[in-house]
Protein backbone atom coordinates (compact mmCIF):
# COMPACT_ATOMS: atom_id res chain seq x y z
CA UNK A 1 0.00 0.00 0.00
CA UNK A 2 0.99 3.45 -0.72
CA UNK A 3 0.86 6.24 2.30
CA UNK A 4 1.34 9.81 1.52
CA UNK A 5 3.62 11.83 4.01
CA UNK A 6 2.64 15.54 4.42
CA UNK A 7 1.55 18.39 7.00
CA UNK A 8 2.52 21.61 8.45
CA UNK A 9 3.47 21.98 11.74
CA UNK A 10 3.60 25.34 13.72
CA UNK A 11 2.78 26.59 16.96
CA UNK A 12 1.56 29.70 16.70
CA UNK A 13 1.68 32.20 19.68
CA UNK A 14 -1.40 34.73 18.66
CA UNK A 15 -0.20 37.28 21.15
CA UNK A 16 3.04 37.83 19.13
CA UNK A 17 2.92 40.75 17.17
CA UNK A 18 5.18 39.33 14.75
CA UNK A 19 2.80 37.80 12.21
CA UNK A 20 4.23 34.82 10.66
CA UNK A 21 4.60 35.57 6.69
CA UNK A 22 4.82 33.53 3.46
CA UNK A 23 8.71 34.27 3.71
CA UNK A 24 8.59 32.23 7.19
CA UNK A 25 7.77 29.34 4.99
CA UNK A 26 10.61 29.07 2.03
CA UNK A 27 10.50 26.37 -0.96
CA UNK A 28 13.38 24.33 -0.54
CA UNK A 29 14.43 22.83 -3.64
CA UNK A 30 14.85 19.55 -4.15
CA UNK A 31 18.47 18.30 -3.83
CA UNK A 32 19.44 21.54 -1.65
CA UNK A 33 22.29 20.89 -0.30
CA UNK A 34 20.67 22.07 3.20
CA UNK A 35 20.16 20.54 6.28
CA UNK A 36 17.68 23.06 7.87
CA UNK A 37 13.72 21.61 8.54
CA UNK A 38 12.25 25.11 8.39
CA UNK A 39 10.16 26.01 5.21
CA UNK A 40 7.90 23.75 2.66
CA UNK A 41 10.25 20.75 2.10
CA UNK A 42 8.89 18.39 -0.27
CA UNK A 43 9.79 14.91 -1.61
CA UNK A 44 12.83 12.73 -0.91
CA UNK A 45 14.54 15.80 0.15
CA UNK A 46 12.47 15.40 3.40
CA UNK A 47 13.66 11.71 4.15
CA UNK A 48 17.29 13.72 3.52
CA UNK A 49 16.39 16.14 6.34
CA UNK A 50 14.50 13.85 8.76
CA UNK A 51 16.99 11.33 8.80
CA UNK A 52 18.51 10.70 12.22
CA UNK A 53 16.08 12.99 13.79
CA UNK A 54 13.56 11.65 16.09
CA UNK A 55 10.51 13.81 14.44
CA UNK A 56 7.45 12.81 13.40
CA UNK A 57 8.36 12.97 9.86
CA UNK A 58 11.25 10.26 11.02
CA UNK A 59 8.64 8.67 12.18
CA UNK A 60 6.63 8.36 8.69
CA UNK A 61 9.58 7.26 7.45
CA UNK A 62 10.60 4.65 9.82
CA UNK A 63 6.84 3.41 8.93
CA UNK A 64 7.68 2.95 5.15
CA UNK A 65 11.06 0.84 6.03
CA UNK A 66 9.25 -0.87 8.78
CA UNK A 67 5.49 -2.19 8.28
CA UNK A 68 5.67 -4.96 5.80
CA UNK A 69 4.20 -3.96 2.83
CA UNK A 70 4.19 -0.33 3.21
CA UNK A 71 5.40 2.40 1.13
CA UNK A 72 5.35 5.87 2.68
CA UNK A 73 5.84 8.41 -0.07
CA UNK A 74 7.47 12.23 1.05
CA UNK A 75 5.04 14.34 -0.20
CA UNK A 76 5.27 17.79 1.22
CA UNK A 77 6.03 19.10 5.18
CA UNK A 78 5.98 22.67 6.06
CA UNK A 79 7.19 24.39 9.88
CA UNK A 80 8.66 27.10 11.02
CA UNK A 81 9.81 27.65 14.68
CA UNK A 82 6.82 29.22 16.54
CA UNK A 83 5.71 32.78 16.14
CA UNK A 84 2.84 34.67 15.66
CA UNK A 85 -0.25 34.18 13.74
CA UNK A 86 0.15 32.74 10.25
CA UNK A 87 -0.78 35.38 7.34
CA UNK A 88 -3.70 34.47 4.93
CA UNK A 89 -1.13 34.23 2.08
CA UNK A 90 1.25 31.88 4.12
CA UNK A 91 -1.20 29.16 5.21
CA UNK A 92 -2.61 29.46 1.49
CA UNK A 93 1.18 29.27 0.47
CA UNK A 94 1.51 25.84 2.12
CA UNK A 95 -1.88 24.81 1.72
CA UNK A 96 -1.56 24.57 -2.30
CA UNK A 97 1.80 23.10 -2.22
CA UNK A 98 0.18 20.03 -0.11
CA UNK A 99 -2.78 19.68 -2.19
CA UNK A 100 -1.14 20.03 -5.50
CA UNK A 101 1.39 17.29 -4.80
CA UNK A 102 -1.83 15.02 -3.58
CA UNK A 103 -3.12 15.84 -6.71
CA UNK A 104 0.04 15.18 -9.17
CA UNK A 105 1.07 12.09 -7.35
CA UNK A 106 -1.94 10.40 -5.58
CA UNK A 107 -3.82 8.25 -5.43
CA UNK A 108 -2.73 7.10 -2.38
CA UNK A 109 -4.03 4.52 -0.17
CA UNK A 110 -4.01 6.53 3.10
CA UNK A 111 -2.45 9.91 4.32
CA UNK A 112 -0.21 10.82 7.07
CA UNK A 113 -0.14 14.04 8.57
CA UNK A 114 2.48 15.47 10.86
CA UNK A 115 0.45 18.79 12.71
CA UNK A 116 0.92 21.06 15.61
CA UNK A 117 -2.96 20.87 17.30
CA UNK A 118 -2.35 24.74 17.85
CA UNK A 119 -1.68 26.55 14.75
CA UNK A 120 -3.89 29.61 13.90
CA UNK A 121 -4.10 31.39 10.76
CA UNK A 122 -5.62 34.97 9.87
CA UNK A 123 -8.27 33.25 8.19
CA UNK A 124 -8.79 29.78 10.34
CA UNK A 125 -8.58 30.10 13.79
CA UNK A 126 -8.17 26.40 13.93
CA UNK A 127 -5.79 26.38 10.84
CA UNK A 128 -5.14 22.57 11.29
CA UNK A 129 -8.74 21.55 11.46
CA UNK A 130 -8.82 24.02 8.03
CA UNK A 131 -5.66 21.85 7.02
CA UNK A 132 -6.95 18.23 7.72
CA UNK A 133 -10.80 18.90 6.34
CA UNK A 134 -8.89 20.02 2.75
CA UNK A 135 -6.78 17.16 2.51
CA UNK A 136 -9.94 14.83 3.16
CA UNK A 137 -11.96 16.83 0.31
CA UNK A 138 -9.07 16.18 -1.73
CA UNK A 139 -8.65 12.64 -0.99
CA UNK A 140 -12.26 11.80 -0.35
CA UNK A 141 -14.18 9.99 2.17
CA UNK A 142 -13.18 6.52 2.09
CA UNK A 143 -9.19 7.14 1.94
CA UNK A 144 -7.84 6.51 6.11
CA UNK A 145 -5.99 10.17 7.23
CA UNK A 146 -3.74 9.88 10.31
CA UNK A 147 -2.93 13.01 12.30
CA UNK A 148 0.07 13.12 14.36
CA UNK A 149 -0.23 16.19 16.48
CA UNK A 150 2.13 17.91 19.83
CA UNK A 151 1.63 17.41 23.35
CA UNK A 152 0.87 21.11 23.70
CA UNK A 153 -2.17 20.89 20.35
CA UNK A 154 -5.17 22.55 20.78
CA UNK A 155 -7.30 19.54 20.05
CA UNK A 156 -10.84 20.52 19.20
CA UNK A 157 -13.74 18.24 17.31
CA UNK A 158 -12.96 19.71 14.02
CA UNK A 159 -9.43 18.89 13.68
CA UNK A 160 -10.86 14.78 14.36
CA UNK A 161 -13.80 15.40 12.47
CA UNK A 162 -11.81 14.95 9.10
CA UNK A 163 -9.14 12.24 10.67
CA UNK A 164 -8.79 8.73 10.79
CA UNK A 165 -7.05 8.61 14.04
CA UNK A 166 -5.62 11.32 15.74
CA UNK A 167 -2.37 10.87 18.20
CA UNK A 168 -0.96 13.13 20.31
CA UNK A 169 3.07 13.32 21.65
CA UNK A 170 2.23 12.10 24.86
CA UNK A 171 5.86 13.62 26.48
CA UNK A 172 7.14 16.64 27.21
CA UNK A 173 10.15 17.18 26.89
CA UNK A 174 8.83 15.51 23.60
CA UNK A 175 10.90 12.38 22.78
CA UNK A 176 8.38 10.19 21.41
CA UNK A 177 7.49 12.01 18.63
CA UNK A 178 8.89 9.05 15.68
CA UNK A 179 7.37 6.67 18.12
CA UNK A 180 3.94 8.33 17.73
CA UNK A 181 3.96 8.62 14.16
CA UNK A 182 5.26 5.21 13.82
CA UNK A 183 1.61 3.86 16.02
CA UNK A 184 -0.27 6.46 13.79
CA UNK A 185 1.21 4.63 10.94
CA UNK A 186 0.25 1.38 11.99
CA UNK A 187 -3.12 1.68 12.36
CA UNK A 188 -3.66 3.76 9.47
CA UNK A 189 -1.71 0.53 7.36
CA UNK A 190 -4.27 -2.21 9.56
CA UNK A 191 -7.32 0.54 8.34
CA UNK A 192 -6.10 0.26 4.78
CA UNK A 193 -6.40 -4.00 5.00
CA UNK A 194 -9.54 -3.53 6.53
CA UNK A 195 -8.46 -4.86 9.85
CA UNK A 196 -9.98 -2.43 11.73
CA UNK A 197 -12.70 0.77 11.74
CA UNK A 198 -11.22 3.37 13.81
CA UNK A 199 -13.89 5.90 15.22
CA UNK A 200 -12.70 8.97 17.59
CA UNK A 201 -13.95 11.03 19.87
CA UNK A 202 -12.60 14.35 22.02
CA UNK A 203 -13.72 15.43 24.97
CA UNK A 204 -13.00 19.42 25.75
CA UNK A 205 -13.61 20.63 29.56
CA UNK A 206 -12.94 24.16 29.98
CA UNK A 207 -9.53 23.44 31.54
CA UNK A 208 -6.58 25.37 30.78
CA UNK A 209 -3.83 23.64 31.78
CA UNK A 210 -0.78 26.11 33.40
CA UNK A 211 2.51 25.66 31.59
CA UNK A 212 4.66 25.29 34.84
CA UNK A 213 2.46 21.93 34.99
CA UNK A 214 3.24 20.18 31.53
CA UNK A 215 5.76 18.33 32.56
CA UNK A 216 4.72 14.73 32.00
CA UNK A 217 6.69 13.04 34.68
CA UNK A 218 4.96 14.93 36.89
CA UNK A 219 1.50 15.26 38.39
CA UNK A 220 -1.23 16.06 37.47
CA UNK A 221 0.06 14.87 33.69
CA UNK A 222 1.67 11.60 35.25
CA UNK A 223 -1.76 10.51 36.60
CA UNK A 224 -3.52 11.66 33.30
CA UNK A 225 -1.16 9.66 30.95
CA UNK A 226 -1.40 6.39 33.06
CA UNK A 227 -5.18 6.82 32.68
CA UNK A 228 -5.19 6.86 28.97
CA UNK A 229 -2.50 4.39 28.73
CA UNK A 230 -4.94 2.07 30.47
CA UNK A 231 -7.80 3.21 28.77
CA UNK A 232 -5.87 2.29 25.16
CA UNK A 233 -5.24 -1.31 26.74
CA UNK A 234 -8.83 -2.04 26.97
CA UNK A 235 -11.20 -3.95 24.93
CA UNK A 236 -12.14 -2.68 21.54
CA UNK A 237 -9.74 0.62 22.06
CA UNK A 238 -7.37 1.25 19.89
CA UNK A 239 -5.12 4.81 20.91
CA UNK A 240 -5.86 7.43 23.81
CA UNK A 241 -4.01 10.81 23.56
CA UNK A 242 -3.99 13.64 25.90
CA UNK A 243 -3.60 17.19 24.40
CA UNK A 244 -2.32 19.89 26.99
CA UNK A 245 -3.20 22.52 25.48
CA UNK A 246 -1.35 25.90 24.05
CA UNK A 247 -2.33 28.28 26.55
CA UNK A 248 -0.96 31.57 24.00
CA UNK A 249 -3.22 30.57 20.90
CA UNK A 250 -6.12 32.82 22.00
CA UNK A 251 -8.70 30.80 20.34
CA UNK A 252 -11.87 29.49 21.47
CA UNK A 253 -10.79 25.63 21.62
CA UNK A 254 -7.54 26.52 23.70
CA UNK A 255 -7.16 24.48 26.45
CA UNK A 256 -6.96 20.21 27.68
CA UNK A 257 -8.14 17.47 25.06
CA UNK A 258 -8.87 14.02 25.81
CA UNK A 259 -9.28 11.61 22.52
CA UNK A 260 -10.08 8.08 22.54
CA UNK A 261 -10.13 6.01 19.59
CA UNK A 262 -12.27 2.97 19.70
CA UNK A 263 -12.66 -0.16 16.65
CA UNK A 264 -15.94 0.62 15.62
CA UNK A 265 -17.82 1.17 18.38
CA UNK A 266 -18.52 5.30 18.80
CA UNK A 267 -20.19 4.69 22.29
CA UNK A 268 -17.07 3.19 23.27
CA UNK A 269 -14.67 6.15 22.05
CA UNK A 270 -16.97 8.42 23.25
CA UNK A 271 -17.21 7.04 26.75
CA UNK A 272 -13.23 6.54 26.97
CA UNK A 273 -12.97 10.43 25.92
CA UNK A 274 -15.27 11.44 29.21
CA UNK A 275 -13.29 9.12 31.47
CA UNK A 276 -10.07 10.81 30.69
CA UNK A 277 -11.60 14.56 30.77
CA UNK A 278 -13.86 13.31 33.93
CA UNK A 279 -10.08 12.53 35.69
CA UNK A 280 -8.60 15.50 34.86
CA UNK A 281 -12.20 17.62 35.98
CA UNK A 282 -11.45 16.20 39.42
CA UNK A 283 -7.91 17.12 39.59
CA UNK A 284 -8.51 20.72 38.49
CA UNK A 285 -7.39 21.96 41.56
CA UNK A 286 -3.98 20.93 40.72
CA UNK A 287 -3.77 22.47 37.14
CA UNK A 288 -3.01 25.41 38.06
CA UNK A 289 0.67 26.63 39.34
CA UNK A 290 2.38 30.03 41.16
CA UNK A 291 6.21 30.72 39.80
CA UNK A 292 8.63 32.86 42.08
CA UNK A 293 9.18 36.33 40.92
CA UNK A 294 12.88 36.96 39.50
CA UNK A 295 14.06 38.35 42.70
CA UNK A 296 12.73 35.16 44.92
CA UNK A 297 13.83 32.65 42.39
CA UNK A 298 17.64 34.09 42.46
CA UNK A 299 17.68 34.02 46.31
CA UNK A 300 16.07 30.66 46.07
CA UNK A 301 19.17 29.80 43.96
CA UNK A 302 21.88 31.12 45.69
CA UNK A 303 20.08 29.74 48.94
CA UNK A 304 20.66 26.01 47.65
CA UNK A 305 23.69 24.57 49.28
CA UNK A 306 24.51 22.30 46.33
CA UNK A 307 27.79 23.33 44.66
CA UNK A 308 26.41 22.48 40.72
CA UNK A 309 24.57 25.70 39.15
CA UNK A 310 20.78 25.85 39.73
CA UNK A 311 18.83 26.52 36.36
CA UNK A 312 16.61 29.71 35.83
CA UNK A 313 14.03 29.30 33.13
CA UNK A 314 12.82 32.23 31.84
CA UNK A 315 8.94 30.81 31.03
CA UNK A 316 8.24 34.24 29.97
CA UNK A 317 10.44 34.45 27.35
CA UNK A 318 10.05 30.68 25.98
CA UNK A 319 11.28 31.09 22.59
CA UNK A 320 10.13 27.39 21.85
CA UNK A 321 6.58 29.02 23.14
CA UNK A 322 6.99 31.76 19.94
CA UNK A 323 8.60 34.56 21.82
CA UNK A 324 11.45 37.18 20.35
CA UNK A 325 14.78 35.55 23.28
CA UNK A 326 15.70 39.40 23.84
CA UNK A 327 13.86 39.82 27.75
CA UNK A 328 16.53 41.17 29.85
CA UNK A 329 14.48 41.08 32.96
CA UNK A 330 16.58 38.33 34.46
CA UNK A 331 19.56 39.92 33.43
CA UNK A 332 18.89 43.02 35.34
CA UNK A 333 17.52 41.28 38.41
CA UNK A 334 21.40 39.52 38.34
CA UNK A 335 23.38 42.33 37.92
CA UNK A 336 20.93 44.32 40.36
CA UNK A 337 21.56 41.77 42.50
CA UNK A 338 25.22 41.36 41.84
CA UNK A 339 25.35 37.93 41.26
CA UNK A 340 29.12 37.40 40.72
CA UNK A 341 28.67 34.45 38.48
CA UNK A 342 26.07 33.71 36.19
CA UNK A 343 25.17 32.96 32.46
CA UNK A 344 22.55 34.00 30.28
CA UNK A 345 21.83 34.50 26.44
CA UNK A 346 20.26 37.40 24.50
CA UNK A 347 19.49 37.79 21.24
CA UNK A 348 20.38 41.21 20.03
CA UNK A 349 21.96 40.94 16.71
CA UNK A 350 23.71 44.76 16.87
CA UNK A 351 24.91 43.77 19.68
CA UNK A 352 26.80 40.70 18.17
CA UNK A 353 28.67 43.85 15.83
CA UNK A 354 28.91 46.23 18.73
CA UNK A 355 30.90 43.31 20.55
CA UNK A 356 33.05 41.57 17.40
CA UNK A 357 36.19 42.51 18.81
CA UNK A 358 37.59 39.89 21.06
CA UNK A 359 39.55 41.41 24.16
CA UNK A 360 37.69 44.75 23.21
CA UNK A 361 35.97 46.79 25.68
CA UNK A 362 32.10 45.99 26.15
CA UNK A 363 29.73 49.08 27.05
CA UNK A 364 26.41 49.02 25.50
CA UNK A 365 22.62 48.65 26.12
CA UNK A 366 21.44 44.84 24.93
CA UNK A 367 18.07 43.07 24.72
CA UNK A 368 14.93 44.24 25.12
CA UNK A 369 14.11 46.04 21.91
CA UNK A 370 11.49 43.74 20.31
CA UNK A 371 8.54 44.53 22.72
CA UNK A 372 8.60 46.86 25.88
CA UNK A 373 7.18 43.80 28.29
CA UNK A 374 11.04 42.50 28.07
CA UNK A 375 13.02 45.66 28.84
CA UNK A 376 13.88 48.10 28.79
CA UNK A 377 17.46 47.52 27.32
CA UNK A 378 20.20 47.08 29.98
CA UNK A 379 23.57 48.20 30.12
CA UNK A 380 26.26 45.51 29.73
CA UNK A 381 30.13 46.74 30.39
CA UNK A 382 32.86 44.35 30.15
CA UNK A 383 35.19 42.46 27.82
CA UNK A 384 34.62 40.20 24.83
CA UNK A 385 35.73 36.60 25.62
CA UNK A 386 34.82 35.26 22.27
CA UNK A 387 33.42 35.67 18.81
CA UNK A 388 32.17 32.99 16.29
CA UNK A 389 29.12 31.22 14.92
CA UNK A 390 27.26 29.48 17.19
CA UNK A 391 25.97 26.08 16.01
CA UNK A 392 25.56 23.10 17.78
CA UNK A 393 23.72 19.40 17.37
CA UNK A 394 21.56 18.41 20.30
CA UNK A 395 20.30 14.59 20.13
CA UNK A 396 18.15 14.93 22.99
CA UNK A 397 16.27 18.12 21.78
CA UNK A 398 12.35 18.20 22.01
CA UNK A 399 10.47 17.11 19.39
CA UNK A 400 13.38 15.31 18.30
CA UNK A 401 14.98 18.48 16.63
CA UNK A 402 18.98 17.92 16.22
CA UNK A 403 20.96 20.62 14.52
CA UNK A 404 20.73 24.34 15.64
CA UNK A 405 22.28 27.36 14.58
CA UNK A 406 21.72 30.99 16.11
CA UNK A 407 24.25 32.47 14.06
CA UNK A 408 27.23 34.85 14.59
CA UNK A 409 27.67 35.15 18.16
CA UNK A 410 29.83 36.54 21.07
CA UNK A 411 30.69 36.07 24.68
CA UNK A 412 30.52 38.75 26.71
CA UNK A 413 32.50 38.72 30.27
CA UNK A 414 30.24 41.55 32.56
CA UNK A 415 32.85 43.68 34.88
CA UNK A 416 31.04 42.55 38.18
CA UNK A 417 30.68 38.62 37.10
CA UNK A 418 28.73 37.38 34.90
CA UNK A 419 28.44 35.72 31.64
CA UNK A 420 26.08 36.74 28.76
CA UNK A 421 25.92 35.23 25.19
CA UNK A 422 24.46 37.97 22.49
CA UNK A 423 23.30 35.61 19.50
CA UNK A 424 21.85 37.15 15.77
CA UNK A 425 19.35 34.61 15.62
CA UNK A 426 17.27 33.33 18.24
CA UNK A 427 16.80 29.94 18.57
CA UNK A 428 14.90 27.21 21.08
CA UNK A 429 17.14 27.11 23.83
CA UNK A 430 18.38 23.36 23.73
CA UNK A 431 20.87 23.16 26.37
CA UNK A 432 24.28 24.08 27.53
CA UNK A 433 25.29 22.96 23.78
CA UNK A 434 24.54 26.77 22.52
CA UNK A 435 27.32 27.99 25.37
CA UNK A 436 29.78 24.98 24.72
CA UNK A 437 29.78 25.90 20.66
CA UNK A 438 31.65 29.16 21.90
CA UNK A 439 33.82 27.64 24.37
CA UNK A 440 31.87 28.31 27.43
CA UNK A 441 31.34 25.87 30.16
CA UNK A 442 28.10 26.17 31.27
CA UNK A 443 29.51 23.73 34.92
CA UNK A 444 31.55 26.86 36.03
CA UNK A 445 28.98 29.16 36.93
CA UNK A 446 26.25 29.52 39.94
CA UNK A 447 23.21 30.51 38.14
CA UNK A 448 22.22 29.52 34.45
CA UNK A 449 19.21 30.93 32.69
CA UNK A 450 17.27 29.35 30.15
CA UNK A 451 14.54 30.63 27.72
CA UNK A 452 12.67 27.40 27.98
CA UNK A 453 10.29 25.53 30.50
CA UNK A 454 10.70 21.95 29.54
CA UNK A 455 12.23 21.56 26.36
CA UNK A 456 16.09 21.85 27.69
CA UNK A 457 15.78 20.04 30.87
CA UNK A 458 17.62 17.17 29.29
CA UNK A 459 20.20 19.68 27.98
CA UNK A 460 21.34 20.73 31.86
CA UNK A 461 23.03 17.63 32.97
CA UNK A 462 25.16 19.18 35.52
CA UNK A 463 22.45 21.06 37.51
CA UNK A 464 21.86 20.64 40.20
CA UNK A 465 18.00 21.95 39.56
CA UNK A 466 15.75 24.41 37.79
CA UNK A 467 13.87 27.05 38.53
CA UNK A 468 10.83 28.31 37.12
CA UNK A 469 10.44 32.02 37.01
CA UNK A 470 7.34 34.19 36.67
CA UNK A 471 8.75 36.44 34.18
CA UNK A 472 6.53 38.90 32.06
CA UNK A 473 6.55 38.01 27.95
CA UNK A 474 3.57 36.14 25.61
CA UNK A 475 4.54 32.36 27.06
CA UNK A 476 4.21 33.91 30.84
CA UNK A 477 3.52 31.03 33.35
CA UNK A 478 0.79 33.11 34.91
CA UNK A 479 -1.91 33.26 31.84
CA UNK A 480 -3.90 35.85 33.74
CA UNK A 481 -1.49 38.60 32.84
CA UNK A 482 -3.25 37.99 29.10
CA UNK A 483 -6.28 39.60 27.67
CA UNK A 484 -8.10 36.68 25.93
CA UNK A 485 -10.47 37.94 23.61
CA UNK A 486 -11.89 34.44 22.01
CA UNK A 487 -11.55 31.67 24.27
CA UNK A 488 -14.37 30.29 26.48
CA UNK A 489 -16.04 31.77 29.20
CA UNK A 490 -16.43 30.41 32.04
CA UNK A 491 -13.24 28.65 31.82
CA UNK A 492 -10.27 27.47 34.63
CA UNK A 493 -8.39 28.54 35.58
CA UNK A 494 -9.77 32.06 35.08
CA UNK A 495 -13.60 31.87 36.07
CA UNK A 496 -13.68 29.23 39.52
CA UNK A 497 -17.63 29.13 38.66
CA UNK A 498 -16.64 26.66 35.35
CA UNK A 499 -18.58 23.75 35.37
CA UNK A 500 -18.37 20.54 33.25
CA UNK A 501 -20.48 17.84 33.57
ZN1 LIG B 1 5.11 21.26 22.25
Amino acid sequence: MRLAALGLLHETNTFSPNPTGPDSFPVMPVGAAQSSIVGIITGQQLWNVHAGAKTTVAGFHAAGTTLPGVEVVPLVFATTPPSGTISAAAFEKVSSHILAALAEQGPFDGILMAQHGASVSEAYPDADAELIRRVRDAVGPSVPIGVVVDTHGNLSPAQIAPATVTLAWQTNPHVDAALRALQCAELIARTVRGEISPVQAVENPPLALNILLQGTIEDPMKTFLAAARSLEAEPGMLSASIGEGFPYADVAHMGMAFIAIADGDPELARAGARRLARLAWEMREQCDAVAPTPDEAIRQALANPDPRPVVLLDVGDNVGAGTPGDSVILLDALMRLRVPSFLLSVWDAAAVEATWTVGGRVDLDVGGKTDPIYGPPVRIRGVTRAAGVDAWEDRKASGGWVSFDAGPSTIVDLDGGGTVLLTTQSVPAAGAGQYAALGVDAANHRIIVSKAVYSTRDGYPMASGFIEVDTPGLAASNMRRFDYQHRRRPMLPFEPEATYD
